[in-house]
């Protein structure tokens, strides 16, 4: 795990946007049935849908990022959605600019690493809008400027790692 600070103060009250100290905090507090599967996993009854028996994987990545998966099908937008979060939410808060739909330019200079870090985290931002485009929404204008947003930050990423794309 990596060292995370302390500095938040605890859970705040329900309907705070960002009450907890971590994603995995937020999501999992919201979940009913959660069911604890092995180290950073869990399993939960999904909100987005009549759920009887458990279909939801949650799992929480190295780097604190929530992946969420509803084995019969619902888009992770819309199981966040239902939980009254967002899909930045499932990001740590250092990470957290990179999922934002705001449109601003990479906050500092990256290293190599960072760069990586933030092509992975583009490439979930995608994932999550085609999922959500495969479940049968539309494509929002929000999300397609998502998306050039992700293809112009690997660009950057790339540029930063001395290619040129
Ligand atoms: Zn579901």
């Amino acid at each position: 795990m990596h060292a995370k600070k302390e500095s938040r103060p605890a859970r705040g009250a329900a309907g705070n946007t960002r009450p907890y100290s971590s994603p995995i905090d937020a999501t999992l507090s919201r979940l009913e049935g959660v069911k604890r599967t092995g180290p950073g996993k869990w399993i939960a009854r999904c909100p987005s849908h009549d759920d009887r028996h458990p279909s939801l994987s949650i799992k929480e990545a190295d780097d604190g990022l929530v992946l969420i998966h509803c084995w019969t099908g619902c888009a992770a937008a819309d199981v966040v959605a239902a939980l009254g979060l967002s899909l930045a939410d499932l990001f740590p808060g250092d990470r957290r600019t990179l999922a934002d739909h705001s449109n601003g330019p990479m906050r500092r200079p990256f290293d190599y690493r960072d760069a990586l870090f933030g092509v992975a985290h583009e490439v979930v931002v995608v994932r999550l809008i085609v999922e959500s485009v495969r479940a049968g929404h539309p494509l929002s204008d929000e999300d397609a400027e998502r998306l050039a947003l992700a293809q112009e930050r690997i660009s950057d990423a790339a540029r930063i790692a001395g290619g040129v794309l």
